[in-house]
């Protein structure tokens, strides 16, 4: 298949539903890792196509999700600074920090802009050069070799006026956080396809043989996933568990090397925080120390630890999968994409966001 009509070709969905009712003779549960896969499952009813036994979680990997308030706090204390060109995604103009967002500081006259890529906003420091650029790097491992290279042209080109603030998590040491949490109920995984065309998947590898659950990495369209669904449950049922590849026509067990040593020159492993989860040790990128003259954080101040969320939002169960954004009370009522109570609602890879946009008040 060439054509992305053919990837989403209702009678062939029909009949991996119908391959997977035949398969299953038990409840399995199966966790999406990938916020593009989740809006895909709910946008085209995939889940409504499975056997009842076998029931979709949604997990961690939106990153505007994850990325914790303080970041947010943070940003929008540096893009309020009149000597600041501050430059995001569109994503993140409307997470809620502690208080308001990005698109209200704008509001009151700071300078936010939205780019496309981290290259725009090094593209703004060179037009700029009286003024401090700064480029929120949020993102998981796909978009980590973008941003890194913004710093390592930085750095090439000398130019003193642009950092980043980061927040980079990788998907690993979160997989093996909710496998090893004691309220877990996921059994089986769909990776993250894109993240894989990175780095490959010999890192799942360990994981699939320490916890004894399969990992399949599965595209984005509806029939990849349905896919995806169909070998991860083959390997339950069969009682085997290994790592195999959906998305062969995407990612190599190796990954981009290219695109890792971009990564590896310019960031180190760190503790990161998750919005709603917590710290999870070794679970994110920042900047090393060769680049730590290009760290906002350095520059601005760092980050100060707040308390989490509003106690009404339950995101950090959701991107765990342990609950679903229609359990939430707060869902569709007092929160919504006008009045967001939690980032699951605002971002286009949110849950809650999904489940608003394609199924409205659905119980
Ligand atoms: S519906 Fe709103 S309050 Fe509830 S979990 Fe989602 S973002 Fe949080």
């Amino acid at each position: 298949m060439k054509f992305i009509d053919e990837y989403r070709n209702s009678g062939a969905a029909n009949q991996y539903g119908d391959a997977i009712a035949r398969l299953v003779t038990r409840p399995w549960t199966i966790m999406e890792i990938c916020g593009g896969q989740t809006h895909a499952i709910v946008k085209y009813g995939l889940d409504e196509r499975l056997p009842e036994p076998v029931t979709l979680v949604h997990g961690p990997g939106c990153p505007v999700c994850v990325t914790p308030v303080e970041l947010i706090d943070k940003a929008l204390e540096i893009a309020a600074r009149p000597e600041v060109i501050f430059c995001s995604f569109g994503d993140m103009l409307r997470v809620p920090g502690s208080g308001r967002d990005l698109l209200a500081v704008k509001a009151q006259g700071a300078d936010v802009r939205m780019v496309y890529s981290p290259l725009d906003a090094l593209r703004v420091a060179r037009q700029h050069p009286d003024k401090e650029v700064v480029f929120f790097a949020v993102g998981f491992e796909t978009t980590a070799p973008a941003n890194a290279m913004a710093a390592y042209q930085a750095k090439r080109e000398r130019i003193r006026n642009f950092s980043l603030l980061v927040s980079h998590m990788l998907v690993p040491p979160a997989m093996e956080t909710i496998l090893s949490s004691p309220d877990n109920r996921v059994q089986g995984f769909l990776a993250a396809g894109h993240v894989c065309t990175i780095m490959g998947y010999t890192e799942y590898e360990p994981i699939v043989k320490r916890h004894h659950v399969p990992i399949v990495v599965t595209g984005f369209e509806p029939l990849d996933i349905l896919q995806g669904i169909y070998m991860c449950v083959k390997q339950l049922e069969e009682g085997r568990t290994e790592v195999e590849n959906q998305y062969s026509r995407s990612v190599r067990r190796e990954g981009n090397l290219p695109a890792q040593n971009i990564m590896r020159e310019v960031f180190c492993i760190v503790p990161r925080k998750w919005r709603g989860v917590g710290v999870i040790g070794e679970s994110g990128l920042g900047l090393s120390g060769a680049y730590a003259d290009f760290d906002a954080e350095r520059r601005f101040g760092a980050a100060r630890l707040v308390e989490e969320e509003d106690s009404e939002c339950i995101s950090g169960l959701i991107l765990q999968g342990q609950m679903k954004p229609h359990q939430c009370p707060a869902f569709a009522s007092r929160c919504n994409p006008d009045h967001p109570l939690g980032a699951t609602m605002v971002s286009s890879e949110g849950a809650c966001a999904a489940y608003y946009k394609y199924r409205g008040t659905l119980p």
